[in-house]
């Protein structure tokens, strides 16, 4: 994740995903404000820590002492979480462990501005952390998100980091193969892919023509997964489109549906749900402003009682008689929570090869045929228990 992209390139790397196959979706989204969510901006913290140790470790040696200023400045932050030291320092061991492989020292850049412009008109971005060593360029994206797991296989933001990234050290280092990750510290994910700088270099010459089409705002509307961090994704004809064409099936004969056309619809309703998501944000936000959405209006939601001050209250509580076994309930942790205050190792000994933990098969479920479990199916008697 890159800020400073965020905040000027149009064409920018993180948004490739979606404007090589939405081409005039950048210049629909112009119109409507670029909001940042607090996850962004615990984002950008975590990745002003990861700079600052990255510094350290890879280019400006500094004395303790001032490394603990700087760092004690972050943690005064509001934003500032105790488990960002830790996900840095997945980070940082991850760099480490390509570094110490090599014999030499590598040439390390951090937070590095690339211009990727002669593939993507206007395109620059910033990279976390590009290492160079020998014939070997490693582009590295730290994202400190907790959605998803990233890949770096085929990943359109990183393949465009690294075109920019050779055309700034291809006259000072002999680049032939090229090597991209996305660490994701905070889903256990680190996520590794290469390819020969000839394959980058033909991808960038087929993405320049698509690139173009973008920048110009030209090309079919094409809804898809991308869709989700559109700016447009509210108020956008083709997604609506595609979900109110769900009519289509009412021409459909005969009365039943067959199980083709349950699969067929069950597709387009899984994207339903987060549309409909969207389009209630956008109305409630409308309504606030005082404009009409016909049918609906904003109302006050329920609100919730909360202590003023828990201990004073549980303090006054006692010294009125209240017994403090009436105050707080006595909750045994779950296995998961246990086994994290345990550790793995103690856990395994004392609870699991006692015969503690049991596990019960996961109630059946529905997933697209995508998903990486196997699939399953019952027997007819216990299928009729599952209805
Ligand atoms: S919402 Fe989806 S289809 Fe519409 S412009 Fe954005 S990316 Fe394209």
């Amino acid at each position: 994740m890159s800020h400073a992209e965020r905040e000027h390139a149009l064409l920018s790397a993180s948004g490739a995903h979606r404007w090589l196959v939405c081409t005039p979706s950048v210049r629909l989204e112009e119109q409507f404000p670029d909001t940042t969510s607090e996850y962004a901006k615990e984002g950008t913290l975590a990745h002003e820590i990861a700079e600052l140790k990255l510094r350290k470790y890879f280019i400006e040696p500094m004395s303790q002492r001032s490394f603990s200023a700087k760092l004690n400045k972050f943690k005064k932050r509001e934003l500032f979480q105790d488990e960002m030291l830790k996900h840095t320092d997945t980070y940082l061991e991850y760099l480490q462990s390509i570094t110490l492989s090599f014999s030499s020292k590598p040439y390390v850049a951090v937070e590095k501005r690339v211009d990727y412009s002669a593939y993507a008109p206007e395109g620059f971005g910033t990279c976390d952390c590009i290492i160079i060593h020998g014939e070997d360029l490693y582009v590295t994206d730290f994202k400190y998100g907790k959605g998803v797991p990233v890949s770096a296989e085929n990943n359109p933001q990183m393949k465009l980091y690294a075109l920019g990234a050779y055309l700034e050290y291809s006259l000072l280092y002999p680049i032939k193969r090229v090597h991209l990750a996305i660490v994701q510290p905070r889903l256990d994910s680190i996520s590794e892919w290469s390819l020969s700088i000839d394959d980058l270099l033909a991808w960038g010459e087929e993405i320049k023509p698509i690139a173009q089409k973008a920048f110009n705002g030209e090309g079919e509307f094409v809804p898809g997964e991308h869709c989700k961090f559109c700016r447009a994704k509210a108020q956008c004809r083709a997604r609506a489109e595609q979900y109110t064409a769900l009519e289509d099936f009412k021409q459909m004969k005969p009365p039943l549906i067959s199980n083709d056309e349950v699969g067929a619809i069950l597709e387009k309703a899984l994207h339903i749900e987060a549309w409909v998501k969207d389009l209630k944000e956008y109305a409630l936000a409308e309504c606030l402003k005082g404009n009409e959405i016909p049918g609906w209006k904003a109302v006050e939601g329920r609100s919730a009682r909360s202590f003023t001050d828990i201990d004073k209250a549980f303090e006054h509580l006692k010294q009125n008689g209240i017994d403090e076994a009436m105050l707080y309930e006595r909750v045994p942790l779950t296995v998961s929570k246990l086994e994290k205050q345990l550790g793995k190792k103690e856990f395994r000994s004392l609870v699991e090869e006692a015969g503690f933990v049991e596990k019960s098969p996961g109630k059946p479920t529905l997933a697209p045929i995508s998903d990486k479990r196997q699939a399953i199916t019952a027997a007819p008697d216990t299928a009729s228990d599952f209805q």
